[in-house]
């Protein structure tokens, strides 16, 4: 298996090739998912005991298989959150593979978390947060969120009174559904302010009011969104923050989508307060242009994480061998082995530089801007609430739910565009409507006048 020789040269070569290809297309098609029973009937068995061969399988990859996803980098993917990886970041997502490097530990993965860590700290920089900051990559948001969540409540533990309790946090109806599931996975219970807009620090002075005595005895951190995935919104960290310290509750800030804006001039003051934070969460797989996977989790006091997360046992005591001394990124997350996920960020870092980072970033804003206007002198649309970071939501006047279900559906089996509709709370209702969130830089102005035009 591990012999060269030349069928796997080829073999290579092509690979190769499609991934050059892949990176160096200026447009790709939107693919569409089918049914697992229609995937099976087009491509059979592919694992047999004697295999299928790689040339066959690699053919059946390009013909049927590669064309069921629609990639997230598409101009007019503007659903969910899209993503918009740099090539840099991609091919050196393909070295990080080739380069098979253990990230749990520096005696393994020196070089590699060498310069993730460098990577992380313009992260950190971005934060504002003091000097002593510092954070790992971890697989996405949901595990940052965690690792977060897990570490404040072991602090918390810490004292004797709170050993029996079962934790509460605090958050907003905006925050992340990664939230609720992450305090479910650490057994903590959560309470949900119902905040209009963003969530202030008298919303939650006066939820913590509300709270019975054991309620408040129970609580430890409040989660507050810097850049809701719905809309964009970003909490009052400032005043939160200081509620907080008031209160004596860990502060996380979960600015999974968001975080990649800290870069942005325009917008940097409405993260004001992020550097109180004792935990943040932001994604470079999402505004970082970053491939999948890769989020991250930066903590105030590192060691708080370390004691929480650290795995104990006989056989990693090696690790502590003299000249393997350095930052063990296992320590902070919950994961053990891990991918040396933030390579691909700092070549593309290092590459392009961070101001290329900043003009991609302000791109994406601009662009929620232009489509703002456009949607403001349409005769049929109209704005739900003006565009917050890149996300915009906007109304199709006179349509029922089922219309923007219907229109979505119709540009993606064109092949056309990826736009789903959203729920948007109105007075005591929930009402659908459409939704862009921008990322990629090269998405157009023709790209959102022509998705506009469609609606009508
Ligand atoms: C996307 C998102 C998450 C979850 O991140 P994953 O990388 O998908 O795990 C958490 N919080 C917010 C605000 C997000 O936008």
């Amino acid at each position: 298996m591990h012999k060269i020789d030349l069928n796997l040269i080829e073999m290579t070569l092509d690979i190769m090739k499609y991934a050059i290809g892949r990176i160096s297309a200026t447009e790709h098609t939107i693919g569409k998912p089918k049914k697992e029973s229609e995937l099976k009937s087009l491509v059979g068995e592919t694992i047999t005991a004697k295999g299928i061969g790689g040339e066959y399988a690699f053919n059946l990859w390009k013909d049927h298989l590669a064309t069921a996803n629609v990639p997230v980098d598409h101009p007019r993917n503007l659903a969910f959150v899209p993503a918009s990886p740099t090539k840099a970041a991609i091919m050196f997502d393909l070295v990080t593979s080739a380069s098979s490097i253990h990230g749990a530990y520096w005696m393994e993965g020196a070089g590699g978390i060498f310069c993730e860590n460098e990577a992380m700290k313009w992260i950190v920089s971005l934060t504002g947060m003091p000097e002593g900051s510092f954070g790992v990559f971890t697989s996405g948001g949901t595990a940052a969120n965690l690792s977060a969540i897990v570490t404040a409540r072991e602090h918390w533990r810490e004292n004797p009174e709170y050993q029996r309790e079962k934790g509460l946090i605090i958050t907003s109806i905006g925050a992340h559904s990664s939230i609720k599931a992450m305090a479910k996975v650490a057994d903590v219970d959560i309470l949900l302010v119902d905040s209009e807009e963003r969530l202030t620090g008298e919303d939650l002075k006066s939820q913590i009011q509300n709270l019975t005595v054991h309620e408040r005895k129970r609580l430890f951190a409040v989660v507050a969104t810097a850049g809701t995935t719905n809309a964009g919104i970003i909490d009052d960290l400032d005043d939160i923050a200081t509620v907080c310290q008031q209160e004596n509750l860990w502060f996380h800030v979960d600015a999974a989508y968001g975080g990649g804006a800290l870069v942005a001039d325009s917008v940097r003051h409405l993260f004001n307060g992020i550097e109180k934070a004792d935990s943040v969460t932001i994604d470079p797989h999402k505004w970082m242009f970053s491939p999948y996977d890769c989020g991250a989790v930066i903590y105030k006091e590192p060691e708080l994480a370390k004691n929480a997360h650290s795995q104990q046992g006989s056989y990693l005591d090696i690790f502590k061998d003299e000249g393997a001394h350095g930052f063990n990124p296992t320590d902070y997350q919950i994961q053990l082995t891990r991918r040396v996920r933030g390579l691909p960020l700092w070549f593309s870092l290092a590459t392009h530089g961070t101001d290329r980072y900043k003009e991609a970033v302000e791109r994406g804003i601009e662009l929620a801007q232009i489509a703002g206007r456009m949607i403001t002198a349409h005769p049929d649309l109209e704005l739900v609430r003006e565009p917050s970071l890149s996300c915009v939501l906007y109304r199709r006047k006179g349509w029922q739910p089922e219309d923007y279900t219907e229109w979505t559906y119709e540009n993606h089996r064109k092949g056309f565009a990826l736009v789903t509709p959203t729920k948007w709370k109105n007075g005591d209702t929930f009402e659908t409507v459409s939704r862009f969130c921008f990322i990629n830089p090269d998405t157009t102005e023709r790209d959102i006048e022509m998705i506009l035009e469609s609606m009508v």
